[in-house]
């Protein structure tokens, strides 16, 4: 189109890389003097749609607000948590009680950091094109880390068991990779989950060594291996998987897959390489437990999925729906289910894909 046939307003080309000038950022922090504003830098500001990162260091909570809002006085207090003190029931404000919240202060806004720190575009809170909402969305490599703290999804009591696949099933139709991540395996620094999104963005990658053997691993050298390299219920490894197959070289750990002898199942994966020989592993699991077995891909973790589905050798079985795990009074999954302390709280994944060779 000609510019002489064109009717409206001048496209302003340089309005994309609009920043907050020095005059906004001293009205901000004169405004709202009780938060701090980290990333006005590197937010994403697109002149009246421009929204910006907040954060409350008293209640150590990050959240994402029109920057037209915070600064026509719409948003009035930008916190959550200062919001639902001061009786003002926002949307979110309304989603958790403070009894509940102070368990586990600010762990959603401390996996952000972490991210951030690594993602420099990483984003709080990200509306798919379905309308459903991942905490932290990474654009650049189109994954994102839903946390599902007990407290902010109602996933405790959740009604809807396939809560947590609806929202992975939705997000891969977009080519979004969710990695859904629960209480207990959040641990700050939250390098564990850090490392997984690198992975899915490419980075740690496998180069065959000659001297790599593939033989039974401790439980314990496992159990610690698991803590660093996939998040996924770490307790669950070491309380219910009892045969454990490692990829060392020069005697330390690259990956290592992990199953009940008797139910003849791999139950979890973990890697700190991406592309490691899994086909080869399992071959030694089904020496090692004497028979045929399956593999149990977590789809909370589309590291673990896509290492499996993009091996040689590895067949598609069967989509499972999700598993629903007891949880006690303080909210730790109960892993064996004839215990005291299982109430009828459930927590449910995201389902499994299962494989075999
Ligand atoms: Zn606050």
């Amino acid at each position: 189109m000609s510019a002489a046939i064109r009717t409206g307003k001048p496209v302003n080309r340089l309005h994309h890389r609009w920043r907050p000038t020095a005059s906004i950022a001293a009205a901000l922090v004169n405004h709202f003097p009780h938060l701090e504003f980290p990333y006005l830098d590197a937010d994403h500001t697109h002149g009246v749609h421009s929204s910006i990162h907040c954060f409350c260091p008293r209640h150590n909570l990050f959240t994402r607000v029109s920057l037209i809002c915070i600064l026509s006085d719409k948003t009035r207090y930008a916190c959550q948590m200062c919001a639902l003190e001061a009786g003002i029931k926002t949307r979110k404000a309304g989603g958790f009680s403070t009894k509940q919240y102070i368990g586990k202060p600010g762990v959603q806004s401390g996996i952000f950091r972490a991210v951030k720190e690594v993602f420099n575009d990483a984003v709080w809170e990200h509306t798919m094109r379905c309308g459903k909402e991942i905490d932290v969305w990474v654009p650049s490599i189109n994954a994102g880390v839903e946390y599902n703290g007990n407290y902010y999804h109602s996933t405790a009591i959740q009604k809807d068991g396939k809560y947590h696949a609806k929202k992975s099933l939705l997000g891969q139709k977009e080519g979004q990779g969710i990695f859904h991540v629960f209480t207990d395996e959040a641990v700050s620094p939250y390098l564990n989950i850090v490392r997984v999104l690198q992975m899915s963005a490419g980075a740690f990658t496998y180069e065959p060594n000659k001297r790599d053997t593939i033989s039974v691993c401790d439980p314990l050298t496992a159990f610690e291996f698991y803590k660093e390299w996939n998040y996924i219920h770490p307790k669950f490894v070491s309380e219910v998987c009892d045969t454990h197959i490692g990829l060392f070289r020069r005697g330390n750990l690259i990956a290592v897959i992990s199953g009940i002898r008797s139910f003849k199942k791999v139950l979890r994966t973990s890697t700190r390489l991406y592309g490691v020989p899994l086909a080869d592993m399992l071959k030694a699991f089904q020496i090692e437990v004497g028979g045929n077995c399956t593999v149990w891909a977590d789809w909370r973790n589309p590291v673990e999925v896509n290492s499996w589905l993009n091996s040689p050798e590895i067949r598609y079985i069967d989509y499972r729906t999700p598993v629903g795990f007891h949880l006690d009074s303080g909210y730790s999954i109960v892993y064996n289910s004839n215990s005291d302390l299982a109430t009828d709280t459930m927590l449910f994944d995201c389902g499994h894909h299962v494989l075999s060779l």
